[in-house]
């Protein structure tokens, strides 16, 4: 058994910056302490040094297991000094510090440090499924291999353990990327009425999303889209007229956003002076909150932290894009002990009595499930 404290100290010391990741020791050190508490596992790299885990224990005819979640890489450090090492994992003042602490190695270490301590006892019972994800960070590339490839068993609930502070979240946005692409006719910059300028239309496309109205997709709990022209270029040099702008288009979608026709909205909306490309989209979660296991973990989630439950949602995007439906479309929750605003930030650190609440929370859901 290993306190899951000491295992979040432990994780925070493999350092796991994606890009490159470099997630193969983190993810072995993980695989030995639940081969050792009699797991099953199996390795699947999406590169070199780049493993993901799969983890069973359990398992019996009658219903499925219970699925948790988390990846092991963390984002770069940024440019702002650190004031602590950010892979010493040391403790101050009731935090844990360190890149990853939050996110999400805490809530890895959470639920591998609960199924440990009720391995012995999973023989014959619905069992476990542990996925420790590699690549999360940079669009989710570890388990969207490990749905191609299909090999994500079915699972019958699907924690995935992100940082919400312990708050239950019952799903999150989707992505939807676009690139927009102006044209135009070139000219010399002398005489702009003999040429057409992209960079004005990309301009005037970048101005309209921004007020774009969303107010036909609002979802009661995750709230509108939301739209950022994360980026524009156009042009080669001062004195010519731009026959080319481009812009990249970051949506946040909620459940039932139809992708095609908001193209088309957007189309309309700009005036048709941009053609938009996908580049990339991740669907949103959502679980019905009246869900009855969801409800049950609300319950658990109030005893054990004291606070009243009320079930919100995220507005990042999670593996739980790919795993939910990558497992049967179980009921999928995010909760984990990292401090969401503590994501990606310098000096990043988790709370104490936040990991030891969810090792609490995730040992009473193993406990329900299996019917320990
Ligand atoms: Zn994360």
């Amino acid at each position: 058994m290993i306190p899951a404290t000491r295992l979040t100290q432990e994780l925070i010391r493999f350092e796991t910056i994606n890009p490159p990741g470099n997630e193969t020791p983190c993810a072995r050190h993980i695989g030995g302490l639940l081969e050792a508490a009699g797991f099953r596992t199996s390795y699947i790299p999406m590169g070199p040094n780049r493993d993901n885990l799969i983890a069973w224990a359990g398992g019996s005819g009658n219903k499925l297991p219970l699925c948790f979640s988390g990846h092991t890489d963390v984002v770069p450090l940024g440019a702002a000094p650190w004031a602590v090492a950010p892979f010493g994992g040391d403790i101050a003042d009731g935090k844990i510090y360190g890149r990853g602490s939050s996110d999400m190695k805490s809530g890895v270490a959470a639920f591998v440090s609960a199924a440990v301590s009720l391995a012995p006892r999973l023989e014959g019972t619905p069992g476990l499924v542990l996925i420790v994800s590699a690549g999360e960070e940079r669009g989710c590339e570890g388990v969207n291999l490990l749905a191609r490839q299909g090999v994500l068993p079915k699972a019958g609930a699907i924690v995935v353990a992100e940082p919400t502070a312990n708050q239950l979240l019952a799903g999150h946005k989707g992505v939807f990327w676009l690139e927009g692409t102006a044209r135009g006719v070139t000219a010399h910059g002398s005489m702009p009425e003999q040429g057409e300028n992209a960079v004005y239309k990309a301009a005037r496309a970048a101005l309209a999303l921004e007020v774009f109205d969303f107010s036909e997709d609002v979802h009661p709990v995750l709230g509108r889209p939301t739209v950022n022209v994360g980026w524009m270029r156009g042009g080669l040099n001062v004195n010519s007229v731009p026959d080319e702008a481009r812009l990249g288009v970051d949506v946040r979608l909620v459940p039932g956003v139809d992708r095609e026709r908001l193209i088309e909205r957007f189309r309309r909306a700009t005036g048709g002076g941009v053609i938009f490309e996908v580049m990339g989209t991740s669907d949103a979660v959502w679980t019905d909150p009246e869900d009855p296991w969801v409800r049950d973990v609300s319950g658990v989630v109030q005893s054990v932290t004291g606070a009243a439950a009320s079930i919100g949602g995220a507005s990042y995007f999670t593996d739980a894009a790919a795993l939910k439906p990558g497992m049967g479309n179980p009921p999928t929750i995010i909760l984990g002990p990292g401090e969401p605003a503590m994501a990606h930030q310098t000096d990043e650190w988790c709370s104490i009595k936040r990991i030891e609440e969810a090792e609490a929370i995730f040992s009473e859901l193993i406990v329900r499930w299996c019917g320990l």
